[in-house]
């Protein structure tokens, strides 16, 4: 059932919205489509808070989106999607534009490998496709809205915004329950998360990240659906991860997910990350110190790199893989390539070949052994590097947890924000 719900009720301030969301929503209003803003943002909005990213959902198919702005792209394949780029350099911005999605039948859809072919009528385009398990693999069926609205995930998610008339539209009462701070999943949990079973990760996430709790019919079929996410392309579950640890909530969303049962087996990176850290005290502690420190930093609006995370998250690892080549008498710079490499191929398989970040992550790392010689021109050099800043913060985790004497830590910051006089100084007192 379509509810309107005028501001008086809503109580957005509009005050909130970005101009540019409200600019696409507006040029496709005006070029005869519907147009709205979507899912998260108005979430984030009836919560009172600034979304930092808007999506727009609307009845214009990609290619007429793309059409209307001077700087579109279509992108995606298995969901199409128009990115709308606005501004450059620091201002650059990118409002997602995506078209009503029908619901899937997946009786009426054939299932992989079959000739991807759907019985739905004339407002089919591309097409859907499931395979045995119930999962989605290819979404590209336009439809109604209050299909789009029925096929996201939860309640509070699945509402649009009209910041023209300041209306909101809710089908599945996600404004009652955003008042009662509840994660309802739409339809039935246990089918909706066999069709995506990322959803038992994004359920956590909000859950953490909003403080809301999840409903009980939302909440039970988690522990046994949670096997269904090795089915998962690891890159799908690895974006979700960075997200979680994005969120501003890292620490309590990993808590959630052990309440949950989930800390092992979803993210083989976290597995290694909090097994060693039952193994060893001081580990625990430096694994912990890096996801407070992520916490502070989002929570200040500053950025935080995955890099940076899964830098952290892995060190341990790499640690021991470093000690052991050592060991066998090799010198420790090829020691430590070598241990990197063992890491990434043991722990995130495919996604180490995603150039920038495993590139970043292996730079921090190599970086750490430069940090013990601090005679000559080395430091001078060291502190050149456009990854220093990345680094030292790694390295200052590392004494904070007790992993190193606080005194190195401490030289480097001297170091770096020295005058020429304090530097030599500093050389010379470290001799
Ligand atoms: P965040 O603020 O963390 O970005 P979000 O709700 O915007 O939260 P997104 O991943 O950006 O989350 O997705 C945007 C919207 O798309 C969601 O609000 C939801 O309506 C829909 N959506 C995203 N992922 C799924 C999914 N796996 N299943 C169903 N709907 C989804
Ligand atoms: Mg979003």
């Amino acid at each position: 059932k379509r509810v309107e719900v005028p501001k008086e009720q809503h109580g957005i301030d509009l005050a909130l919205v970005d101009e540019r969301a409200i600019k696409v929503v507006k040029t496709l209003a005006e070029a005869g489509h519907e147009a709205y803003i979507v899912g998260g943002a108005v979430r984030d909005l009836l919560l009172g808070l600034r979304p930092k990213d808007f999506d727009v959902a609307t009845s214009a198919t990609p290619e007429q989106v793309k059409a209307l702005f001077r700087r579109a792209f279509i992108i995606g394949r298995r969901f199409r999607i128009v990115h709308v780029v606005f501004g450059r350099g620091r201002d650059h911005e990118v409002i997602e534009v995506s078209t009503f999605r029908a619901l899937i039948d997946a009786t009426a859809t054939e299932q992989v490998a079959g000739n991807e072919k759907t019985s739905k009528g004339e407002l089919a385009n591309k097409t859907s496709v499931v395979d045995a398990s119930g999962r989605v693999l290819r979404d590209n069926v336009w439809g109604p809205q209050i299909e789009d609205a029925a096929r996201r995930d939860f309640t509070v998610n699945a509402m649009y915004y009209d910041p023209q008339r300041e209306l909101v539209v809710d089908y599945h009462g996600g404004l009652a329950d955003a008042k009662k701070k509840l994660l309802r999943m739409i339809g039935d949990p246990a089918t909706r998360y066999r069709e995506d079973p990322v959803r038992i990760i994004r359920v956590v996430r909000f859950a953490a990240k909003l403080g809301f709790e999840i409903e009980p019919k939302t909440r039970a079929p988690i522990q046994e659906m949670a096997a269904l996410l090795d089915n998962v392309p690891a890159s799908r579950t690895f974006d979700e991860m960075i997200k979680l640890l994005q969120t501003g909530h890292a620490l309590a969303s990993i808590e959630q997910l052990r309440k949950q049962g989930l800390h092992r087996g979803v993210f083989p990176v976290l597995d290694v990350a909090l097994d060693e850290a039952q193994r060893h005290d001081g580990r625990e502690k430096f694994v912990q110190l890096a996801l407070a420190d992520t916490d502070r930093r989002v929570n200040e609006g500053k950025p935080v790199a995955p890099s940076f995370m899964l830098a952290c998250m892995l060190w341990h690892d790499v640690l021991d893989r470093w000690q052991k080549i050592k060991a066998k008498g090799e010198p420790p710079f090829p020691a430590l390539q070598q241990a990197i490499d063992a890491a990434f191929d043991a722990r995130i398989g495919d996604i180490s070949g995603r150039g920038k970040l495993g590139a970043d992550m292996r730079e921090i790392w190599m970086m750490q052994p430069r940090f013990d010689r601090r005679s000559g021109r080395v430091p001078y050099t060291l502190i050149e590097q456009p990854r220093f800043r990345a680094g030292f913060d790694f390295l200052r985790l590392r004494a904070d947890a007790g992993e190193i004497d606080a005194e190195l830590a401490e030289w480097w910051e001297d170091f770096s924000l020295g005058s020429d006089e304090e530097r030599e100084a500093l050389i010379e007192q470290a001799r």
